[in-house]
């Protein structure tokens, strides 16, 4: 007999599944003798009050061995010989795609700019040892794409389950733990999810696909009103429909749109610093004890949300027990993002915190973007005005910051107050701070919403605002400036046949799930553009 229950317990009980089961036999009067085993179905934490709870579904077999998988296989045939359909791109977007394309019978051939999740790594630890950024490998291209060095968090607020569930079975079958389809906030963790990106590229090798690495589409192949390939960097021709999936930091892609008339638009992004605290302060707020987390307890997350004369103030991305990377693509830029180990171990916590910023903000003074040679209105421009805000921030950043990766740092309390930060706190971002006024050069629309965020932040879970947290500038990445626009029904780009923006690029995707998600759809527009569907 199988039996589930809905219960909710301590941290220590959910931790070991010796008191899990005493639970169950003094709680639900099960039979030691007879349990064979347990499994945890679903998991999330209640810190809503003074204790903490954790809530469990659990699964008992009772009299019974489990026979199920614990997550589902998909199966990939091999497609040698199979119609080819080309894939840019190797980040979550561009690989569930070329799965998908497997899956239906189609032949993925994936060109990627970067270099593989291995060999891409030693440039990232470069970037702290000699402040340069290689701009076709780093924290947004090579292979994973932007999220392979991430926290690997897994959760979206996407409605549609059944696709999110199958990309996370996706990733359980190609190494990632199981424990991703249990808790209510999955994630990886950076140190386990290069392993899980090397299975899916072998998976894609294996049934004949393609997998070209350093190798950079440079142009569309157009006839008329349909696209027939791309052009590469290393002068190869690759033909077939286009799954384009190249991410929200390939500017040379959306400025190659813009001005090969390419329909492409404007479209709103969230802008502002990430936040580290000491874990153990987050710990400590969250879970309402001086002694923070405890023995049986993951590092605190938080996420809030505010309105500020208009626009949203929000946290982002949050990584707990993580570090502060520096992720930028190219020269002259700084740009912070989060990642975590997968225990979220590290002595710190951080989070974006961002403003919402809209097309039509590019108008307001207090952005600085009026001046005529920041806010471009010649051919292409203005759909590429919020790119060039990202563009200008971060190289404003970067100049602040001495002109190398060090970035510009206040302290949270400061900031708020108006003062330049004496000295600042021990920090995880590797490349190192320097201590600057953020309040004074940071453009007013997004200062002052974001310290009035930040005031209402404190208000709301007492010790937040304070002095022992640091901001660092300037996170910009977190969605695409640019929508390359598609057909609702097909997902072939308005006008281009033969064309499927994919992803976060495209502006349809943010995170790794819904990417995914995304790529699932245009490798199924894709195989009925072929007709095999
Ligand atoms: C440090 C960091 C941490 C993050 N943490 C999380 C997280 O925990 N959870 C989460 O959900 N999201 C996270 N994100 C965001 C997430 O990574 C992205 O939303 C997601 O990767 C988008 O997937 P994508 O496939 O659409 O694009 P990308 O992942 O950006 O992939 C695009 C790929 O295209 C390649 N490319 C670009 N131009 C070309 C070209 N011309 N020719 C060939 N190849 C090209 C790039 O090299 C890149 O590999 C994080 C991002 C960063 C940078």
């Amino acid at each position: 007999m199988i039996q589930e229950y809905n219960i909710r317990v301590l941290p220590e009980v959910a931790a070991n599944e010796q008191r899990l089961i005493d639970y169950l036999v003094n709680e639900k009067g099960l039979n030691k003798k007879e349990i064979n085993a347990t499994r945890i179905l679903k998991r999330s934490i209640d810190a809503r009050q003074r204790t903490v709870f954790v809530n469990l579904t659990v699964r008992a077999y009772v009299n019974e061995v489990p026979k199920d998988d614990e997550y589902r296989h998909t199966v990939y045939n091999n497609v040698e010989g199979r119609p080819q359909v080309i894939v840019v791109g190797a980040g979550p977007g561009g690989l569930f795609a070329a799965l998908r394309l497997i899956e239906l019978g189609l032949r993925p051939i994936v060109v990627e700019r970067g270099k593989d999740v291995r060999e891409r790594k030693k440039d990232l630890a470069q970037i702290s040892r000699t402040q340069a950024v290689n701009p076709e490998s780093n924290y947004s291209f090579g292979e994973g794409g932007a999220g392979a060095y991430s926290d690997g968090k897994l959760y979206t607020r996407s409605k549609k389950r059944g696709n999110v569930d199958k990309i996370l079975n996706i990733f359980c079958q190609h190494g990632a733990s199981t424990s991703i389809l249990v808790d209510a906030h999955p994630h990886i963790g950076t140190d386990k999810l290069p392993r899980v990106i090397e299975n899916m590229r072998n998976t894609i090798l294996q049934c004949g696909g393609e997998v070209h690495f350093q190798t950079r589409m440079d142009a569309l192949l157009i006839e008329g009103d349909e696209v027939k390939g791309i052009e590469t960097n290393t002068g190869q021709t690759f033909l077939g429909p286009v799954i384009l999936a190249t991410g929200h930091s390939a500017r040379d892609v959306y400025r190659w749109l813009a001005a090969n008339n390419v329909e492409i638009e404007a479209k709103g992004i969230a802008v502002g610093v990430r936040l580290e605290h000491p874990a153990h302060l987050i710990d400590q707020i969250q879970y309402h004890n001086k002694n923070g987390r405890g023995k049986y307890l993951p590092a605190a997350e938080y996420s809030f949300v505010t309105q500020v004369e208009g626009r949203g103030v929000y946290s982002f991305c949050m990584c707990p027990g993580g570090f502060i990377v520096p992720a930028a693509s190219g020269p002259e830029q700084i740009v912070v993002n989060g990642m975590s180990p997968s225990n979220r171990g590290s002595r710190w916590s951080n989070s974006g915190m961002v403003v919402e910023i809209r097309p039509e903000d590019l108008e307001n003074e207090e952005l600085g973007m009026k001046n005529e040679e920041l806010l471009q209105t010649g051919e292409g421009g203005s759909s590429l005005n919020m790119l060039f805000l990202q563009e200008h921030l971060e190289r404003l950043c970067w100049q602040q910051g001495n002109r190398r990766q060090t970035a510009p740092a206040q302290r949270m309390a400061d900031f708020v107050n108006r003062r330049l930060s004496a000295d600042l706190p021990e920090s995880s971002y590797a490349p190192g701070l320097i201590a600057s006024p953020l309040h004074f050069w940071l453009p007013p629309f997004i200062a002052n919403r974001l310290a009035k965020g930040f005031q209402q932040f404190g208000r709301n879970a007492r010790g937040f605002l304070t002095n022992e947290a640091v901001m660092i500038a300037v996170e910009t990445r977190t969605s695409a400036p640019v929508r390359i626009v598609r057909d609702r029904d097909t997902l072939q780009h308005v006008r281009l046949r033969g064309l499927f923006p994919c992803g976060e690029g495209a502006g349809y995707a943010g995170g790794i799930v819904s990417a995914g998600v995304d790529g699932e759809r245009c490798a199924e527009a894709a195989a009925q553009y072929c007709e095999v569907l």
